[in-house]
């Protein structure tokens, strides 16, 4: 069982920013009623495993910036140097952590639009063994050189097409390898970006593909695409679900150390018996994620006639539903689980129950609920011959395509 990977963030929002051609700088114009800089702020700090957020702003902006967090909890920002590099130098030495192997990531304010879980995908590729690792995305579109003919543009040489990709932000490092970079390249050398420095010194820096809708607000008409983005990403109806599941205990001629009860091995002399690993709090999860958006039952998806699934990881069968649920272009809104037994006792376990569950499906954990009871000695769980649970979640759907 992996733990969430721990990091830092470095928000960078010290830009000038004038070019966006308003009167405040582009970080700070207003997006669905919020300053663009509040968006990308609120989506990392729910994400689990986020240990401090630093943002580098342009001191003169002071005002501004503390209007775009008011209500959020952030350490004071950083004031920002000359340049970009200059900026996100000072980003990295302030942050607490003196820890080279630190994992940290760094991001353009003008990015609102980073989804969760491309950033927790991100942060995986640095703890998985990456030394950097940038979001981007493949290019669709023919890319041509423009040739200038008395001031218009007209169609030059072809960019190669092929394994081309369009680069953004959040991009991760381990702490020592982004310091370093910054610290030994030429003054002269101008990278547009930190994964350019790092490459430069001769380190790989692995494409992490991210959404396309992440889009850089840099001229006045991105600020009207992203008002049209906001407005329809917003435009979301919400579905609910339910799931139950029921596991009898197994006759075992051994002795088992652990039980697993909603992705977490519990210590406990009894196991449950099923053709998985007889999760039952997942398997009533996932049943209540594929009945929010019509997608049948766990047993559909996985059946039991299956020797595949034989003894399986009932985390796959969540994840499956969950990407399914992503594939939709919805995201979970909470889930909410009641383990039915009179053993084990679930207390003890609740935060690493949510802090797992909340890995599965990459969501923040407070999002993530569970509780326990017993059934007062009544019943087959009262008899202690099994384990029941129930689910209900809430998902949110783009409207107009649901299903
Ligand atoms: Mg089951």
């Amino acid at each position: 069982m992996s733990l969430i990977p721990r990091f830092h963030v470095v928000l960078v929002a010290a830009g000038g920013g004038v070019r966006s051609g308003q009167t405040v700088p582009k970080q700070y114009c207003p997006l669905g009623g919020q300053p663009i800089l509040r968006h990308s702020l609120n989506t990392f700090r729910q994400i689990p495993g986020l240990d401090s957020l630093i943002t580098v702003i342009n001191p003169e902006h002071s005002p501004l910036y503390e209007a775009a967090v008011k209500g959020f909890s952030l350490p004071s920002p950083i004031p920002g140097g000359k340049t970009r590099k200059e900026s996100v130098f000072k980003g990295l030495e302030a942050l607490p952590s003196a820890d080279d192997r630190a994992i940290v990531l760094i991001h353009d304010a003008a990015r609102p639009f980073v989804r969760q879980e491309d950033i927790m995908a991100l942060v995986q590729t640095i703890a998985d063994g990456a030394e950097a690792a940038t979001l981007a995305h493949p290019v669709a579109d023919t890319v041509l050189y423009a040739l200038m003919r008395e001031g218009d543009p007209f169609c030059g040489e072809p960019a190669q097409r092929t394994n081309l990709w369009a680069v953004q932000t959040p991009q991760a490092f381990r702490l020592g390898v982004i310091k370093k970079a910054h610290m030994e390249s030429p003054a002269e050398l101008e990278a547009t970006d930190d994964a350019g420095l790092v490459r430069a010194m001769g380190v790989d820096v692995k494409l992490v593909q991210g959404s396309p809708l992440n889009l850089k607000i840099t001229y006045p008409k991105d600020l009207a695409v992203a008002e049209e983005m906001y407005a329809a990403m917003s435009e979301i109806e919400t579905r609910t679900g339910t799931g139950y599941d029921v596991h009898a205990f197994a006759e075992t001629e051994d002795s088992p150390q652990s039980i697993r009860l909603c992705g977490v091995d519990i210590p406990f002399g009894r196991r449950l018996a099923g053709h998985s690993d007889a999760d039952v709090g997942l398997h009533a999860l996932t049943d209540a994620i594929l009945g929010a958006i019509g997608g049948g039952d766990i047993g559909t998806h996985f059946p039991p006639s299956n020797p595949a699934f034989k003894g399986m990881d009932s985390a796959a069968f969540l994840k499956h539903a969950s990407d399914l649920l992503k594939q939709k272009g919805g995201y979970l809104i909470n889930a909410d689980i009641t383990m039915i037994c009179e053993a084990p006792k679930i207390g003890p376990h609740r935060d690493a129950i949510v802090a797992r569950i909340a890995e599965i499906l990459a969501v923040p954990p407070d999002r993530i609920n569970i509780k326990a009871t017993t059934t007062e000695g009544l019943g087959f769980t009262g008899r202690r011959e099994g384990i029941a649970a129930q689910a209900a979640v809430n998902v949110a759907l783009p409207r107009g395509r649901p299903g």
